[in-house]
C-alpha cells in the first residue's frame, strides 16, 4: 500500500489533497501536520487514520492532543517534529506549508527518496539548486503542485526540454488587473483578499493581488525547468482556463487547459505517472466562447519586474526576495504599510543588500539559504519601520 504524508494538511492545497485522499481505500497516510487549526487537523487525522498528526506550535500540543485523544493517533508539536514527521517513511508527501518553512520537511523527504508534490513554490525560490541536487543524489523526485509548473510539466511530457523556445505561465491578474496606480496605491487588506478565480489561502490570494504569487513563479519556474529568463513570460488570462503554454522550436505551441481546481495539479501528482478520474469539472469550450489575453503592465504590477531582476542575479536573490515578501506581506496584513508599499520595500531590501557578495554567490547549502533569509528579513523589518514612499 502506498504511504503518503501531508505538510499544511490544514491549509487550502492540504484540503483539496484531504479531499483526494478521503476518496482513495488504496493509501496509507502517514502524517499530517497543521499550524493553529487543530480542529480541522484532529478531523482530518481521524478521517483519514493517520499514524501521527503534528501542529507547528508547541503551544497547540495539548488542544491536538485532547482533540485526538482515545483515537490511538501519535501527537507531536514543534519544529523540529515537523522534522521528524518528514523522516518517516512514505512514498509520496505533499509540500504545502505557506512561506519559507516549507523548505526543510520539503528537503527532508526529498533526502530519504520520496516523492514530493511541491505546492509550495518558496522551496525552489528559496534554494531550488538545493532542492534539485538533494532529489537527484537520493533518488528523490520533485513534482510540481502549482498549476502552471504542473500545466508546463505536462505538456513537456516525451519532449524534450532542448527543443523548447519559451514558457509562458498564465496570471489571472487577480482583483486588481484593471485598477489605476493611484486605486492600488489605496487598496485595503479587504479588497486584496478576494479573488475573482481561484480559492486559496490569505498570503497566496493577496500575492496574486500584487502579482507577487506570479514572481515567485516566474522564479520557481526558471528554478524547476532550467532555462534562461529570456525564455520565461507572462501573459494575462482573468479566465484561468489555460494555466501555461509551452512554445517548441519549430513553432508549435502546447496550452495545458482545464478549470481552475487546484484538485486537477494535485490528483495529477498523486496518480503521476499514471491519470486517474478526477472529481473536477469538465471545460465547455462552447460555453466558454472565448479565451481572453493580455500583457502584463509591470508599472503597475512592479513585483513582475523585481521578478526579472532576481532571476538574472540568481545565487541567493530567490532568498532575500521571498524573505522580503514575506515581510512586506506581514506588514501589509498588520495595516503598517499600503499595498503598493510592499514592492517598494522589497526593491530596497534587494538594494540595500547588492553590496552583500553573499546575494549572488551559489546556493550550495542550506545554512547559506537560512542565513540569507535570516539578513533579508532584518533588512525589510529595519525598512518597514521607516516610510517606504
Ligand atoms: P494556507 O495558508 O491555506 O495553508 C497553509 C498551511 O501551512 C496550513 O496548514 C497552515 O496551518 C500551515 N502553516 C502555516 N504556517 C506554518 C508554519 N510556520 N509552519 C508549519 N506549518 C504552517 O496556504 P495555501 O494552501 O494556499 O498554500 C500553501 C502553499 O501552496 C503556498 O506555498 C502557496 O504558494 C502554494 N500554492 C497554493 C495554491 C492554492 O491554490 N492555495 C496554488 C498553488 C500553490 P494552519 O492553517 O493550521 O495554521
Amino acid at each position: 500500500m502506498r504511504r503518503v504524508s501531508v505538510f499544511g494538511a490544514t491549509g487550502s492545497i492540504g484540503e483539496n489533497t484531504f479531499d483526494l485522499l478521503s476518496r482513495r481505500a488504496d493509501i496509507q497516510v502517514v502524517a499530517l501536520t497543521g499550524g493553529r487549526n487543530i480542529a480541522r487537523l484532529a478531523h482530518q487525522a481521524r478521517a483519514l487514520r493517520a499514524e501521527i498528526a503534528v501542529t507547528a506550535h508547541d503551544d497547540c500540543y495539548d488542544a491536538l492532543r485532547d482533540a485526538l485523544a482515545g483515537s490511538g493517533i501519535q501527537v507531536a508539536a514543534g519544529t523540529q517534529a515537523l522534522i521528524d514527521a518528514a523522516d518517516r517513511p512514505a512514498d509520496w508527501v505533499m509540500s504545502a506549508i505557506v512561506g519559507a518553512a516549507g523548505l526543510v520537511p520539503g528537503l527532508r523527504a526529498l533526502s530519504r527518496g520520496a516523492t514530493l508534490a511541491l505546492a509550495n513554490k518558496e522551496s525552489l525560490v528559496t534554494a531550488g539548486p538545493l532542492m534539485l541536487a538533494c532529489a537527484a543524489r537520493h533518488g528523490g523526485r520533485i513534482l510540481p503542485v502549482d498549476s502552471e509548473h504542473s500545466a508546463v510539466f505536462q505538456a513537456l511530457a516525451g519532449e524534450d526540454i532542448a527543443a523548447v523556445e519559451r514558457i509562458i505561465i498564465t496570471a489571472s491578474g487577480g482583483p486588481f488587473r484593471s485598477w489605476t496606480k493611484a486605486q492600488l496605491e489605496a487598496a485595503t487588506l479587504a479588497q486584496a483578499q478576494v479573488h475573482p478565480s481561484w480559492t486559496m489561502g490569505q498570503r497566496i490570494t493577496i500575492d496574486s493581488a500584487s502579482m507577487f504569487n506570479k514572481a515567485l513563479e516566474l522564479i520557481e519556474t526558471r528554478e524547476f525547468f532550467g532555462l534562461d529568463p529570456a525564455q520565461i513570460e507572462t501573459v494575462v488570462h482573468p479566465q484561468s482556463i489555460v494555466h501555461a503554454l509551452v512554445g517548441f522550436r519549430d513553432g508549435a505551441m502546447m496550452a495545458h487547459m482545464g478549470m481552475p481546481d487546484m484538485r486537477h495539479a494535485i490528483g495529477y501528482a498523486l496518480n503521476w505517472p499514471a491519470r486517474a478520474d478526477l472529481p473536477v469539472a469538465r471545460l465547455d469550450l462552447a460555453a466558454l466562447g472565448q479565451l481572453h489575453f493580455e500583457a502584463p503592465d509591470v508599472e503597475r504590477f512592479p513585483a513582475l519586474r523585481i521578478a526579472r531582476h532576481v532571476m538574472e542575479l540568481r545565487g541567493h536573490a530567490g532568498t532575500a526576495f521571498n524573505a522580503a515578501k514575506e515581510v512586506a506581506l506581514d506588514e501589509f496584513i498588520a495595516g503598517r504599510i499600503g499595498f503598493m508599499d510592499m514592492a517598494r520595500l522589497v526593491d530596497r531590501t534587494l538594494d540595500r543588500l547588492m553590496s552583500d557578495s553573499a546575494l549572488t554567490a551559489p546556493v550550495q547549502a542550506l545554512e547559506t539559504v537560512q542565513a540569507m533569509d535570516q539578513m533579508a528579513r532584518r533588512v525589510a523589518c529595519d525598512l518597514a519601520v521607516r516610510p517606504v514612499t
